[in-house]
């Protein structure tokens, strides 16, 4: 069962009259067929900047300076700009914040829908828009009939973001990355847009990249949840293991938090300080300053994930050595 996405050391760095800033620092993971990988981190962390390295749409000067992104197996990190344009759309599908990203305000949602289906595929106008009032439908909007020949701003925030989700559907893409696909919506709002992703993620077989800074909205939805820190995996694992059982301190301070839907960003961090902006990323484990359990090794070496309990986590507390250290100390 190969997963759907690999990522593996992915590098993304910038260039800047101060030198190189590296925004994602030799990060891996991978996504199943159909599994909800949830990444959350405060903002700077590197998430988004994950993301848009994915689906080749970093903004230069940024580049991938490193390492290997496979979807189904196909190395798409160094594809020509016409073929990652063809992919994106037809393979990958993108929800963002900001609905009107994706929507051009000029145009009739019925008029985005059959031109997505129609770039995707060889069915005719008539054919594309019966496929397009399914699809208006399936994302739960009423009466698409009357809808379709309707502009974006006559739809609600929730409703455009359903619109949204349809359009990246059009393909039958195999990953959706949503990028805060919820934090633009009202509370309840939000509930019925992840329980849209994930039914719809079951049912097309897709995989979804989940990101956010809401750890109510991964615990309610992910499979599996990747922490980030300043450009770095901090910990991964199931998701219930890592809300119940974290293994890095970092999450740890993260779920001290509530996780509900809804939770805001000042809610998420009870941790004190900030995240290190990128050009005064601390040496060893980039963490160390603010964790309440760093010794002398985390500011000198930097941790890469090891297995912690049923998860991973770049922590040296869970270097076997180290444990055998502190067992003999003590
Ligand atoms: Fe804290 Fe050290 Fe673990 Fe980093 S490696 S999270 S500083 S204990
Ligand atoms: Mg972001």
């Amino acid at each position: 069962n190969r997963p759907v996405l690999e990522v593996e050391k992915l590098r993304v760095e910038f260039p800047t009259r101060k030198g190189t800033l590296r925004a994602v620092d030799d990060i891996s993971f991978h996504i199943d067929e159909g599994e909800v990988l949830g990444v959350v981190g405060e903002s700077g962390a590197g998430k988004s900047m994950t993301g848009t390295a994915i689906i080749g749409l970093l903004e230069p000067p940024g580049r991938i300076a490193g390492g290997e992104v496979r979807l189904e197996g196909e190395r798409i990190d160094n594809l020509p700009y016409e073929k990652m344009r063809r992919y994106r759309g037809a393979r990958i599908g993108m929800v963002f914040q900001d609905p009107l990203t994706s929507l051009n305000p000029l145009y009739t949602v019925g008029f985005h829908l059959t031109e997505t289906i129609r770039t995707h595929s060889d069915l005719s106008e008539k054919q594309a828009r019966q496929r397009a009032l399914d699809l208006l439908s399936e994302v739960g909007i009423p009466a698409p009939e009357r809808r379709i020949d309707q502009y974006p701003h006559q739809f609600s925030g929730g409703m455009r973001q359903r619109v949204v989700v349809a359009l990246a559907l059009c393909a039958n893409p195999r990953l959706i990355i949503a990028d805060e696909p919820t934090t633009a919506l009202d509370v309840s709002i939000q509930a019925q847009i992840i329980r849209l992703l994930q039914r719809l993620c079951r049912e097309h077989g897709a995989s979804v990249m989940l990101i956010t800074h809401d750890m109510g909205v991964i615990a309610e939805t992910a499979d599996r949840v990747a922490v980030m820190y300043a450009g770095r995996i901090a910990e991964v694992g199931p998701v219930q293991e890592v809300v119940k059982n974290a293994q890095h301190p970092y999450t740890e301070g993260l779920m001290g938090a509530i996780p509900t839907i809804g939770g805001t960003h000042e809610d998420l961090v009870q941790i004190k300080g900030s995240m290190p902006r990128l050009t005064q990323i601390p040496s060893g484990c980039a963490f160390h300053p603010r964790c309440p359990k760093a010794f002398d090794r985390c500011r000198r070496e930097r941790p890469e994930l090891m297995p912690a309990g049923r998860s991973e986590a770049a922590c040296w507390l869970h270097d076997p050595a180290e444990k055998g250290r502190r067992r003999g100390n003590g």
